[in-house]
């Protein structure tokens, strides 16, 4: 019997019919959504309001090779590069290949980069860390809203999709033969459970940072999109690969303020507290070197000095032009008293984003029929084990019109009077269910844990006691009734913490995201593989 988060029998539920159901509203969600036919009915889930997504919040931009001294082959090279020798390469290549065409379609759709200063006709190319080339295309620093906002616009007028904020996906509906025929969802403002059918169900639901306790990811980001997967009893791989930004403004106020790389790639320097720049002791790219690199570096800078912190330097550049390349970080480090021209920000490094997620194909198929997933969510191997910075967004997009053309032949005759009932599994209610403050404090427990022993350097020892704790408290959790949206998230972000750490543990090397400081060394001939992980266990491909 497959085993559902919540007790429910669709018979007895309110039921929602569409030809596709996607599930969240960022970039890969929204996008995809326009490059479906507008002959389907679009069902379009999202957590909280549309525009509450990590996608909104990207700031530094999206990598194309526009320019005349660049190319695809140029940016699939740093992309494998930055991947440490894992990454798919069919994937990248359709990655850097399809880039240029994906970036046409959302400037028709009104998206508005910022122009070559010296020639108004083509974009302005900024450069990020580990890409050999100008290729980050961006609008001043907030890009991702930019983005966003002119492709949800397109969407909410299209007559053919109905956006429906505020209901959470709990659980994939797969039948008998293994298809997916939409999912059980919760609606917070009705309270009440629902189903949504669909031909199709489009998993866009991001990646899962808020495990981690320091992360830039906003509060959805709780990985429901995989833990659906894992337990409809689809495919997981390189959970883990978790990937840490070098440089979140470190206030007390503020934990999850990204300064973006695109700070270094304009020519900030990091300095410790004696104001050393310590970079050239770590890597011969200095603050460019690759983000895993960087954070490695920061962190062992900290340890080896004691410091909760380090300094990022941009006092080179004079406040007109800080205040218009970075208005953002601008304005929100200015809020807290500190002027980006005079001062050192204060950063550290925080989980930023996440490799791993549901196995998905080049046409973003994933191992469940009818099942497909885009965005953070996928792992469609472009990244191998450390992501080049500006690949996620345009990851969305190229992959988000690859199923949008699938879907074209995937949409058929599944009528409403075709879909089966669903039952979800019996749960004896725990004698004393979890208070609200108890779910919390788990929660805590869980986030700090995850950022102490599952963080930017891993041992055995430190793996081990992590994935004790989570187990106890995953036997703590077992008989919980989901009575509430926090219930949920930490019954999904415990199953998610169980994967990342035993795939942790597995791989006995150390590899992009993935550190081990008593395994230090990149082992090709044991580990040049992925972990692939479902309900039936673990295997080595
Ligand atoms: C601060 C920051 C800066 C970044 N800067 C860059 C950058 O410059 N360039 C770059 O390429 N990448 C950047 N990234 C990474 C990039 O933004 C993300 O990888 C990308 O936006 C993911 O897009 P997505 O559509 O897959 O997911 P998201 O944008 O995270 O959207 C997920 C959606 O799913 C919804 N959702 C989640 N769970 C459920 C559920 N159970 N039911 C219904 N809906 C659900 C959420 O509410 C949300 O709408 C940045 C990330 C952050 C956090």
């Amino acid at each position: 019997m497959k085993r559902y988060l919540v007790n429910f029998d669709t018979d007895q539920l309110e039921k929602c019919y569409s030809d596709v159901l996607i599930i969240g509203s960022g970039i890969a969600g929204v996008y995809t959504a326009l490059e479906l036919s507008e002959n389907f009915s679009i069902n379009m889930l999202t957590k909280e309001e549309v525009e509450i997504s990590n996608s909104v919040l990207a700031q530094g931009g999206i990598a194309v090779s526009l320019d005349k001294n660049d190319s695809p082959e140029e940016h699939m090279k740093d992309t494998l590069y930055a991947g440490a020798g894992i990454c798919d390469e069919e994937s990248v290549d359709v990655l850097v290949h399809e880039a240029a065409d994906n970036i046409h379609k959302i400037c028709h759709y009104g998206v508005q980069f910022d122009k070559n200063e010296k020639d108004n006709s083509q974009l302005a190319l900024g450069r990020e860390a580990a890409h050999s080339k100008n290729r980050i295309i961006h609008a001043g620093d907030a890009t991702g809203k930019e983005v966003c906002d002119k492709l949800i616009q397109n969407m909410v007028a299209r007559k053919n999709v109905s956006l429906h904020e505020r209901i959470w996906a709990v659980d994939l509906l797969v039948d008998e033969q293994g298809e997916c025929r939409g999912v059980l969802a919760y609606d917070e403002t009705e309270k009440k459970y629902k189903v949504f059918y669909a031909a199709i169900t489009i998993c866009a639901s991001g990646g899962y940072g808020q495990l981690y306790y320091y992360t830039t990811n906003p509060e959805v980001a709780t990985g429901d999109g995989a833990a659906m997967t894992y337990r409809a009893g689809g495919e997981l791989t390189d959970m883990d690969f978790v990937q840490f930004h070098p440089t979140v403004l470190y206030h007390e106020k503020d934990r999850s303020f990204l300064i973006s790389e695109a700070v270094r790639g304009d020519g900030a320097l990091l300095r410790n507290a004696s104001g050393e720049r310590f970079m050239p002791r770590y890597h011969e790219l200095h603050e460019l070197a690759p983000r895993d690199v960087v954070s490695r570096s920061i962190f062992s800078e900290m340890k080896k000095t004691g410091e909760s912190h380090m300094n990022l330097d941009i006092t080179m550049k004079d406040r007109a032009y800080l205040e218009k390349r970075f208005p953002t970080i601008f304005q929100k480090c200015l809020s807290y008293g500190i002027d980006l021209s005079k001062d050192y920000i204060p950063i550290a490094p925080a989980e930023h984003y996440c490799m791993g997620g549901i196995k998905t194909g080049l046409y973003g198929n994933t191992s469940i029929k009818r099942f497909y997933a885009c965005g953070e969510a996928a792992c469609t191997g472009i990244h191998g084990a450390n992501r080049l910075a500006s690949n996620s967004l345009l990851e969305g997009l190229v992959f988000g019109r690859r199923i949008g053309i699938q879907a074209r032949e995937m949409v058929d005759s599944v009528g409403e009077n075709k879909m089966p009932r669903f039952v979800g599994q019996e749960y004896t209610k725990a004698a004393d269910a979890a208070t609200d403050q108890e779910i919390q404090t788990m929660q805590d427990t869980l986030k700090r844990l995850m950022t102490k022993k599952v963080g930017i350097v891993r041992t055995q020892a430190e793996l081990e006691e992590a994935l004790a704790t989570v187990r106890a408290l995953k036997e703590q959790i077992k008989d919980l009734v989901n009575d509430s949206l926090d219930k949920m998230a930490l019954q999904n972000e415990v199953l998610l913490a169980e994967q990342i750490i035993q795939a942790a543990i597995l791989r006995k090397e150390s590899r992009g995201g993935h550190f081990r400081s008593d395994f230090p060394n990149r082992d090709d001939e044991h580990w040049k593989c992925h972990i692939i992980v479902t309900k039936e266990g673990t295997e080595m491909r």
